[in-house]
């Protein structure tokens, strides 16, 4: 391996001139913008966050529109990119900016760091990018190309692994220009040293990379096994009064929270609609009320990162004195689009009204 410290961020900003996508955040040094491209890119992917970028910057250019937002509104705005907590904070983050630092996005490191939602990647991702901060970026890609380029086998999510990444990448940034630097080593993970199969034969770092030379690629990085995923059961009613339809906000500590939904029943396993009729939670919801239940539901599997979510949605038709605005929100129908669901809901309604 070479010991000069630049040898890696001359190689890698030298290919990141070559190769760089031009994507839009890439052209500003404007803190907010790059804040809502890092956000929305965390669990998405660039072609897909484009357009949410886009229309999130159009709708919200600046973080006083932003904080002033509705939180329904900026939820809609996220619907379908999924880990809506990225969206809620964004939001308080904004709403913090406008009252601890007057509007204005912070300048320091540990202040951005402070912001709600904002991790140290984040932080460092900010301050790099737009105030050309010497703070070394570490996430999914740069754990990649590090751990092949230099060996290391340590697991990425055991937990001494994040000092000792991040102390590297820290140790190999080029002060002079850390934002060319963070942003070169992103893109080489996210393009040249992808997870499967990159191509080294055109790597720059073919002659000095240990998992080359050790045929060690698709080993690193290790990766610690995670729990199992869990499974979960949710019964839905779609409830058609005349042009009506109820949906309830979610409001518990759990995924999908501020979004809404229809009416839910969540059972520890698949059951039919004879069991769930017969449940207290179903008595407590519709009471007496006379309801009319296809006992057919259409079914959707669901997977998330750590769940998959079994769901079944029963079509429920009900006449127009029932009243169930105790437990849910009536609406129009036609009127289902404009609030943030989930992307299961959403994938429910693709299917229903096509
Ligand atoms: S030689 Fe292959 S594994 Fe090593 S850094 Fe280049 S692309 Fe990644």
């Amino acid at each position: 391996m070479n010991n000069n410290p630049n040898f890696f961020s001359n190689k890698i900003t030298h290919w990141f001139n070559a190769n760089a996508r031009n994507l839009p955040w890439r052209n500003t040094i404007n803190p907010y913008r790059i804040w809502i491209s890092e956000v929305i890119l965390q669990q998405t992917r660039v072609a897909q966050g484009l357009d949410y970028y886009n229309r999130f910057i159009q709708r919200f250019p600046d973080v006083i529109s932003l904080a002033e937002a509705d939180e329904n509104e900026v939820l809609k705005y996220w619907q379908g990119l999924g880990y809506y907590s990225r969206a809620r904070n964004l939001h308080a983050a904004a709403q913090q900016i406008k009252t601890q630092h007057n509007g204005i996005f912070p300048t320091d490191y540990e202040q951005v760091l402070a912001l709600r939602g904002v991790g140290e990647y984040t932080a460092a991702a900010i301050c790099s990018f737009a105030y050309n901060l010497p703070y070394a970026v570490l996430d999914g890609n740069v754990y990649r190309v590090l751990s092949r380029v230099f060996g290391i086998e340590t697991p990425i999510n055991a937990p001494k692994a994040k000092k000792e990444f991040s102390d590297l990448a820290q140790m190999l940034l080029d002060t002079e220009n850390p934002s060319e630097h963070n942003q070169a080593i992103m893109e080489f993970g996210a393009l040249q040293c992808v997870p499967v199969s990159p191509n080294c034969s055109v790597c720059p770092f073919v002659e000095q990379c240990v998992a080359f030379s050790d045929g060690m690629v698709q080993k690193l990085p290790v990766k610690l096994k995670k729990n199992s995923v869990k499974e979960r059961f949710f019964n839905y009613f779609f409830v058609q009064q005349g042009d009506y339809t109820y949906l309830k906000k979610r409001e518990a500590k759990d995924i999908w929270k501020n979004l809404y939904e229809f009416p839910l029943i969540e059972t520890t396993e698949k059951i039919d609609i004879g069991d769930l009729i017969g449940k207290d939670v179903f008595k407590t919801m519709f009471g007496d009320t006379k309801l009319q239940i296809d006992g057919q539901p259409f079914v959707v599997k669901h997977v998330l990162t750590h769940r998959v979510i079994h769901a079944a949605f029963y079509m429920v038709k009900t006449t127009e004195n029932v009243d169930l605005t105790a437990h849910f929100l009536k609406i129009p129908t036609s009127d289902l689009h404009s609030y943030p669901v989930s992307r299961l809901i959403e994938l429910f309604l693709e299917k229903y009204f096509s």
